[in-house]
Order: structure tokens, then C-alpha cells, then sequence
């Protein structure tokens, strides 16, 4: 038996080495086979964390690769018929403490118009900061890109169709709603409501089933009016996540009236669409909608004055009026004047939703 171990121990094996044949005798290793070749790999250099030269040739001494597998052990076996690539080897980085923070991403703004829509992702990056053991030397580099978020301000192109848009924020409202809704209806106008969610229940139920009923379309204008905070309202007072509850609460809440799913085209309390109201809610929200022209019917400045700013309208304008949040016969009023001369200027009322099939810019 030890004459034919020794028998088979002397065969040489035949391998591919560098796309050459090559038959290795001796212990047949991977070692063997690089003295066989005559290849006289070059060590890589040992580098620190930016890439600089802390010693030359000390880094991986050779590049290789059996089957198609990386492997640095030099007393490898080989078999018949294994490939084998050899090569330089790489430079080496020194071995180095590592801190990774977030690139957080950033919102820019293009455009004026009261339709406000959100683009990307709105994801942070990751930075790496290294800081090497041997060298001291610190490094940055960019692990991932964030993904910024462009807020686009844009108009509907109706071109030459006179169309606006009525808005009513901060109903349903016991009377108020009803009366803006016949009006509407004498006049054969479309409208949107931007709804407080609290205030659907009860009685304001039935007031967003009629709304909807007659083809008015219903948003969320949030679940309190963002007075959570009791600073004001304007969800940046509030906390992310009580934030996306404002909204999510909101449309479940209309969800609850009509039966069917919520748009998801809201309008911020006042109006406040900043930075970290973005941030929170963004992902939430197809739109977010201002306006062209604020009836400015809150501070009551008499029926002739609202209906002078509704009169004021141009085609594919957005009006703000308000249909809750305390007395409004005035805005009644004055819808009852407005609608009837903007028909007779040719003027069709429609929702945001139908404003929004136009051409956006
Ligand atoms: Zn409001």
C-alpha cells in the first residue's frame, strides 16, 4: 500500500492556468502550480482609509481563483481539469473605525402655482466616515446618494375654457354646509370640500353623503384642523407621526361617510405646506392644494366684498371660501351672487379633480 501511495502522489495533475494548460507534479498544490507556471505575481500595497500608500508590496500578495472561487490558500490541492487565474494582488485599506450618519434629503421648490406636487422618492442617504488605525488619516465617501424631492408648483392649462374651481375648508357646519349645497345645486356648480374629520359624525355624515352625492368631490383638510399642538394651526407645531394621524384619520373619516376610498388631494390647515410638513406627510398625499384667489370670507367683510373676489376669477383659478368654522351666511350670500354672473360671463364650476385632468405647468 505505500508503494502505491507513493505511485499516485508522484502523477501530475493537468489544470488550466491562465487559459494555458499546465500539468503540476509534486504535491500538486495551488503553490506548485504558480512555481510551474514561472508567473511572478505582484503584491498590491497596503493603503490607508483615502486611498494613500502606507507601504508598498504589503497588501494582498496575489490574486487567484480556482473554479471560479476566490481563495488565498497557497496548499490547495489541485485536481484534474481544475482552472485556475492568477493575478497581481489588490491594494489592501488598513483596518480603520467606522461611523455612518445620514444625509438627510433635501425639498426644492419650482413654480407658482396652488397646485403643489411632490417628486421622488424623499429618501436620506448614508455617509461613511473612516477613520484608519494605522494611518489617523479620516475619510469620507458617499454610500448612498439621497433621493431629493422637488415640490412642483403648478396651474392648470385650461386654455381658452372658462373653468374655476370652488373650495370650501373646515365644514360640514350645522346650516352653513346645506345652504352652500343648495346653492351649488341652483346653479348647477361643482365644488370641493376640504373636510375637518372630527366634525363627520352625526348630523356631518349625512352632510358629506349629500356633498358627494351630487358630485361634489370631498378631501381631507386633517382630523383637529392641526390644533394639536395648541400653537396653532399648522401641523409643523406637531409630531411626525401625530402629523400623518391628522391625515390618515382624515381621510378614514370620510372614508366612513361615503362608503368608498378618500381622495387623497388634501389642503393644509392655513395653508402651511413647509418643509417638515412635507417630510411627514408627503407620502401620504397626491396634492396639496392652495388657492389663486382667497374670498377672504373668514373675517366676514360683508357678502359684496367675498362676492367681489369670487367675481375677480380667471379661467382655471382656485378659490378658498369656507363653509365651517363659524358664521358663514355671509359667504352664502355671496355665492348667490357670484355664481350666477360668472355663469353668465360663460364660466363653468368644476373640482379640483377635473382642474386637475388639465395640462399641469
Ligand atoms: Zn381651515
Amino acid at each position: 500500500m505505500a508503494g502505491a501511495f507513493a505511485f499516485a502522489q508522484s502523477l501530475p495533475v493537468a489544470i488550466t492556468f491562465n487559459g494555458q494548460p499546465l500539468e503540476v507534479g509534486g504535491a500538486r498544490t495551488l503553490a506548485d502550480a504558480l512555481d510551474a507556471s514561472g508567473f511572478d505575481p505582484r503584491p498590491g500595497d497596503l493603503v490607508a482609509v483615502d486611498g494613500s500608500v502606507i507601504e508598498a508590496g504589503k497588501g494582498e500578495p496575489f490574486h487567484a481563483a480556482v473554479n471560479g472561487q476566490v481563495t488565498s490558500d497557497l496548499t490547495r490541492t489541485l485536481a484534474n481539469g481544475d482552472v485556475v487565474e492568477m493575478g497581481d494582488g489588490s491594494p489592501t485599506e488598513e483596518p480603520s473605525d467606522i461611523v455612518e450618519e445620514a444625509i438627510p434629503y433635501t425639498i426644492s421648490s419650482e413654480g407658482g402655482g396652488a397646485i403643489h406636487l411632490l417628486e421622488g422618492q424623499g429618501a436620506d442617504g448614508l455617509r461613511q466616515i473612516k477613520t484608519g488605525r494605522i494611518s489617523g488619516i479620516v475619510a469620507e465617501a458617499t454610500v448612498r446618494e439621497p433621493q431629493n424631492v422637488t415640490r412642483r408648483n403648478v396651474s392648470p392649462d385650461v386654455g381658452d375654457e372658462k373653468v374655476v374651481a370652488l373650495t370650501f375648508d373646515d365644514g360640514p357646519w350645522h346650516d352653513t354646509t346645506v345652504e352652500v349645497l343648495d346653492v351649488l345645486r341652483d346653479h348647477g356648480a361643482k365644488a370641493t370640500f376640504f373636510t375637518v374629520g372630527s366634525r363627520i359624525e352625526g348630523e356631518g355624515i349625512d352632510l358629506v353623503k349629500r356633498a358627494a352625492s351630487e358630485g361634489h368631490q370631498i378631501c381631507t383638510h386633517t382630523y383637529t384642523h392641526a390644533s394639536g399642538s395648541g400653537k396653532g394651526v399648522n401641523l409643523g407645531f406637531m409630531a411626525p407621526d401625530e402629523q400623518t394621524a391628522e391625515i390618515e384619520q382624515g381621510f378614514a373619516a370620510i372614508e366612513n361617510a361615503i362608503g368608498g376610498e378618500a381622495s387623497h388631494i388634501i389642503r393644509t390647515p392655513g395653508g402651511n405646506y413647509g418643509d417638515e410638513v412635507m417630510r411627514a406627510i408627503g407620502p401620504k398625499v397626491s396634492a396639496e392644494i392652495g388657492w389663486d384667489i382667497d374670498s377672504q370670507d373668514w373675517r366676514r367683510p360683508g357678502s359684496a366684498a367675498i362676492a367681489n373676489q369670487i367675481k375677480s376669477a380667471w379661467p382655471g383659478a382656485i378659490i378658498l371660501m369656507h363653509d365651517g368654522g363659524g358664521d358663514r351666511s355671509q359667504t352664502v350670500e355671496a355665492l348667490k351672487d357670484a355664481l350666477p354672473y360668472l355663469k353668465e360671463q360663460g364660466y363653468r364650476f368644476v373640482t379640483i379633480d377635473e382642474l386637475m385632468s388639465y395640462p399641469l405647468a
